[in-house]
This record gives C-alpha cells, structure tokens and sequence, in this order.
C-alpha cells in the first residue's frame, strides 16, 4: 500500500517517537519529550533537505548523502536515474562518435548544414575535396562553395537532383553535389568527384557535337543535288523511287542531326546563362497553329492555357520541349484522335501536359523513352519522321530547368506527358 519511502519513514518516525515517549515516561516528563521530539523531526527535515540540496547541486562527491527514512530512499531513487541517464549519455556519445567515424571512412565528401544553410560538421574527404576548413563551422555554405550554380540550387531546395559544381584550382575538378533533406529541417550535403567521369562525357558529347557539325555541311550539298535531281525525276523514270526513297532518307538523316546540335547545344550551355521571361502562353497559341498543319488537320486538339502564366527560363529549348510533346502526340495517334495541351499552375508549380488517345506505351518502356535513339515501335517512328532523340532533348532541357518528366501511359488507350517547372526557380 505504501511505498518504500513512505514505509522507511514511518519506520523511523515510530521507533523515534517510542524512544522519546520511552525516555519521556522514564523521566516521567511525557508532554516535553513529545513536543521535543516533533522539534526534532522538523529539524532533522530541514538538515536533510539542506544535505540533499548540497548534493543535488553537485557541491558533494559523495554518490548520495548520508540521509535517513524517506530521504534515503528519494536520494537512492535519484541517484539510480542519474546513473542511468549517464549510461544513456555515454551510449549516444558512442553512437555519434562511432557515426562520426564512419563518415569518415566514406569515400564522399559529408557536410551537415542547419536549416539556415550554416555548417554543423564535415568529414576530412570534404576537407581536401572543397577545401572546407574547422573555422568554417557555424558559416554559410555559400562562402565556402561561391559558385553561382551551386547557390541556385541551394535557394531552389530541389532534393530530388544533383548539379554538378568545377570548383576552380591548379587542376580544376568536377563534382557531383546533392542536398539530402534529414532530421528537422537539416541538410546533408554530399560531394562525389566525378572529374574522371565528367571528362569522359565531355569528349564524348564533343564528339558527337563535332561529328554531327562536320556531317552538317556535306549533307547539305548531297541534299542540293538530290532536290535538283527530284524536281527532275519525270527525266529519269528509273530512278524516279530510288530518288524518292534518297530524298526522305535524307531529310532523316538531316533531322538527326539537327537534333543531334540541339542535344549538344542544350548539353554544353551552363545553368547560370540568363534566364528570361517565356510567354509560353503565345508560344502555345502559334504551335496550334503549326501543328493543326502537321497533323494535316486529322485531329481535334483542345488548348487548355493559363492565359496570365508566364515562367521564367530558357525560350528556345523550351520552345522545343513543347514542339517535340505536342508533335510525338500527333504522330503517335490515329487519325481523328482528340489532343489536350495544358499549360496551368498547380500550387507552386507551373504544368505542362500533353494528352492523347493513341497507341500507348506499355510499362516497361516509359523508364527507357529518354534515352537517345530509344523507340518502342521504330518502324512508326520512322515513318512520322522521328529522329528517336526528342524526349532526350525534352529531358536535358528539363534538367537545365530544374523540372521534370512524368509520363502515364495505357497500350492502346493513350499517354498523358507532363512537365513540372517550379514556378518559384531561383529566378
Ligand atoms: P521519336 O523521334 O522516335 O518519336 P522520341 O524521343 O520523341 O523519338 O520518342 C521516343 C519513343 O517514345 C518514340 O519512338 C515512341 O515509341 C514513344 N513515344 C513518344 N511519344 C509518344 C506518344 N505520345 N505516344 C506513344 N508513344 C510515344
């Protein structure tokens, strides 16, 4: 019923009061060996109060002060937490050392900001990657990391990309740099070098780049002949479908590589070029125009746009991201098939979307249509004039935009591709 506390003191308060009473009926002076006694019980209180104040204040070594009845025991009970949260203490002081050590050994360079962006911690391969240093602690990561790309990105809070950062030096080096939001609002910031990488990448676009350049010129004269030829084709019956057949392989291979300039140009440009207003809304309204020809009027399209919505980026490849859509969902649809174009604001987002009810895509190609020259059916994409790189364009134009790609898709009833471009981009 009662608790150990409690039980000790009245232990205590009884055996007392009997030895005063005791002493008292001896002396045959009950009364004032009673008051006596509670004179002595409202003492021995205070002094244990005083005693337990001392020691709860750190002023004593002593693991608990000497104290009796329910004073003993609410020391022991305090005592025992107190050992307890040290363990706890000591057990989270070994996990966070044992993490710190790990992080250590991780090939990556870690930096921990707050919610104000400022350093919290880092470990030594951030140190010799971006040169970060322990007086940096408690600054801005922005005075460490000045470049302008990587400040956009962090003002743009986008969790879900990397950017890549050269950092200036005696040999500049390339880094991969992602914002991981953890813990309240905290951020991990993760460095990978990918200088070998990037490299390797930069020779292959200059390839493509240069190769497709120098094919540029070349295909122009041969097309100058062939067109010269075609226009004369009633002059050479035989050769009247091998011509024709050379003038659409042409015009091919000259849209390849037009596209192939597009996707070098989109790749080559730095983020930090400056962004401007795009009137996507007049854009949209000339590319019903075009493609009401394109489809040669086959189809019924229904532009949805937000007339006031405006976004700043970069006009020219978006221009194109919407020509390629809006074209793909002319050439992969029946004739008569209904198009929707959406151009709306969705919270902090500006949407693009590209409805159709053609032929669909089943699910195991949607995660492959961005890669260069991927096709699910070729023989279509020949025929409508594909070049296969137009969702890869509409990727690295996203990309450039800090947007993204969505596409849903049913075989045989139809896709719906939709952009996301942060309203708010840094801009
Ligand atoms: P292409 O020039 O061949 O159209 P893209 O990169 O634009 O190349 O598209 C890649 C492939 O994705 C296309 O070959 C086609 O198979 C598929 N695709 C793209 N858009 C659609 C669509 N609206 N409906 C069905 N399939 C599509």
């Amino acid at each position: 019923m009662f608790s150990n506390g409690v039980k000790r003191e009245l232990t205590w308060l009884i055996t007392s009061l009997w030895i005063f009473l005791f002493i008292g009926w001896l002396v045959d002076d009950w009364l004032s060996f009673l008051i006596l006694f509670f004179v002595f019980y409202i003492f021995r209180h205070l002094w244990s109060m005083r005693k337990f104040e001392i020691w709860m204040d750190g002023r004593t070594q002593k693991s608990f002060p000497p104290a009796s009845g329910f004073w003993s025991e609410l020391s022991y009970l305090v005592s025992k937490k107190q050992r307890a949260l040290e363990k706890h203490v000591d057990i989270n002081l070994y996990k966070s050392e044992q993490f710190k050590a790990a992080s250590m050994l991780i090939p990556d360079g870690i930096i921990s900001l707050d919610q104000m962006n400022k350093i919290e911690w880092f470990n030594a391969v951030s140190k010799e990657m971006i040169g970060v240093r322990r007086q940096d602690v408690g600054s801005k990561i922005e005075s460490v990391i000045r470049q302008p790309d990587f400040i956009q990105y962090l003002r743009a809070e986008n969790s879900s990309g990397s950017i890549k950062v050269t950092l200036p030096g005696v040999q500049a080096r390339t880094y991969d740099v992602q914002l991981i939001p953890y813990f309240d609002n905290h951020k991990l910031l993760v460095v990978r070098d990918i200088t070998e990488l990037y490299q390797l990448a930069q020779i292959r676009r200059d390839f493509i780049a240069n190769a497709s350049h120098e094919l540029r010129t070349p295909l122009t004269v041969l097309r100058g002949y062939l067109e010269i030829m075609v226009d004369h084709r009633e002059q050479l019956p035989d050769w009247r479908l091998p011509l024709e057949h050379m003038d659409t392989q042409s015009h091919r291979m000259q849209a390849i590589i037009e596209d192939l300039l597009t996707l070098s140009t989109i790749e080559a440009e730095s983020i930090t070029s400056d962004l401007e207003d795009v009137p996507v809304p007049s854009i949209l309204i000339q590319l019903e125009k075009d493609v009401l020809q394109l489809s040669s009027e086959n189809h019924r399209f229904n532009f949805e746009i937000d007339q006031n919505l405006t976004y700043k980026g970069y006009l020219e490849p978006l221009k194109s991201v919407f020509t390629n859509l809006v074209s793909n969902a002319v050439r992969y649809s029946p004739d008569g098939g209904d198009i929707t174009v959406r151009w709306y604001k969705n919270k902090d987002n500006a949407i693009f979307e590209v409805q159709d009810q053609g032929l669909g895509i089943s699910k195991e190609h949607i995660p492959r249509l961005t890669e260069r020259f991927y096709r699910v059916d070729k023989d279509r994409s020949r025929v409508t004039g594909g070049t296969g790189l137009g969702l890869a364009i509409v990727k690295h134009v996203l990309e450039r935009h800090q947007a993204h790609l969505d596409v849903e898709s049913v075989l045989g009833k139809g896709s719906l591709f939709r952009c996301t471009f942060k309203i708010n981009n840094g801009s």
